[in-house]
């Protein structure tokens, strides 16, 4: 949900926490964002070791924006684009009941492809109508 690209420091930082299990496995039933990229930038299919181009860092096991395609989707609508995030399962308020999905997707990996569907029922990750927005009193 952040675009830092690369930041150096020669802070001593403390490493960060794991992030909570289940995740990956999460992404890999999901593919939500894969799927809606309109420039097909984000790969589907296993994680890889490989980058795109000279803008990825190789060497990781994960998933790879391919940046050159996603920057000139960019260029091409005018806009930051984001709807990798505005789609993403993740993408949700703090709540009980999210905190209950969150909850089975760390324990019970078995029921994710149910959260995927159970998620584009709710209608989460469409795009609203701006005017919604800008027309607000
Ligand atoms: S910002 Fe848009 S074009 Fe770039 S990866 Fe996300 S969905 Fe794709
Ligand atoms: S939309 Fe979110 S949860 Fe789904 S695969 Fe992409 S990053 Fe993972």
């Amino acid at each position: 949900m952040v675009r830092i690209a690369k930041v150096f420091t020669d802070l001593p930082l403390s490493q960060s926490q794991l992030a909570p299990k289940g995740i990956i496995e999460f992404c890999e039933v999901c593919e939500k964002c894969a799927r809606e990229c309109p420039s097909e930038s984000i790969p589907e299919g296993p994680r890889t070791y490989e980058g795109f181009n000279e803008a990825n860092n190789p060497g990781a096991l994960k998933w790879y924006c391919n940046a050159d395609t996603c920057l000139d989707y960019w260029r091409e609508v005018g806009s930051g684009c984001s709807i990798c995030f505005r789609v993403c399962n993740f993408t949700k308020e703090e709540g009980v009941s999210h905190g209950i999905v969150k909850w089975f997707i760390r324990n019970v990996p078995q029921l994710n492809g149910f959260w995927v569907w159970a998620d584009d029922m709710m209608g989460y990750g469409k795009m609203a109508d701006p005017r919604e927005y800008w027309e607000k009193p």
